[in-house]
């Protein structure tokens, strides 16, 4: 069974990703929450959820949910496990379709199974992202939330911003969270701290020089 707090529960209906995302790792993770890098498997472990390998499988990977007796059992099949960030980013996005869709297809419609299926690398996906615009059509636009859960997660919003101010390079905030930096650079765009960068450097150009005197 899952285990959800009713936080949790809140921010997902909300669909407060950034909050969801920290409040997950505070839920969880307890004396681990503030360590900037986080292995998914080992979070949906403590949630309660099973993930298992089954190179059988079609997709890449499936996130099902049973509802019985008002109580959710969650299950991730993988087609392969992975170390690299790109099958954790794919874990972080199957727990955001478990809590922003699932759990409420099931709750709120009083079915008893439901899922998704994944055919790509859902990473890929979200770095070529134009973040100005979410989706229309209802497949899409699941996807997209699952992917800005997943980016919340893995790169918690106040935690990235402290980092970008004391480390100066893309590369060591990558390195400090231990994710590719294409995916740091995704995720500047995604929280719109690119255009606020990019205003910063144009006042800062365009300020008055002093008169010489
Ligand atoms: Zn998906």
């Amino acid at each position: 069974m899952i285990s959800l707090y009713p936080e949790v529960l809140r921010l997902a209906k909300s669909k407060d990703y950034e909050k969801l995302g920290v409040s997950i790792r505070r839920c969880f993770l307890s004396e681990q929450q503030a360590r900037p890098q986080l292995a998914v498997a080992d979070l949906l472990d403590e949630m309660g959820f099973d993930v298992i390998e089954d190179a059988s499988i079609a997709y890449l990977a499936v996130t099902l949910m049973v509802q019985s007796q008002g109580k959710l059992d969650s299950t991730i099949i993988l087609q392969k496990r992975g170390a690299d960030f790109k099958a954790n980013f794919l874990l972080a996005h199957c727990l955001g379709h478990a809590l922003l869709h699932l759990q409420f297809e099931l709750l709120e419609r009083s079915q008893t199974r439901a899922g998704f299926r994944e055919t790509q690398y859902t990473l890929e996906t979200f770095m070529q992202t134009d973040f100005t615009a979410a989706p229309v059509q209802k497949a899409a636009l699941y996807e997209h939330e699952a992917d800005l859960f997943a980016a919340a997660l893995l790169l918690p919003q106040a935690m990235f911003v402290r980092a970008m101010q004391r480390l100066p390079r893309v590369q060591q905030v990558a390195e400090m969270f231990a994710v590719p930096a294409p995916f740091v650079v995704a995720r500047k765009r995604c929280l719109g701290l690119d255009i606020m960068e990019r205003a910063a450097t144009r006042s800062d150009t365009s300020s008055p020089v002093s008169p010489r005197s």
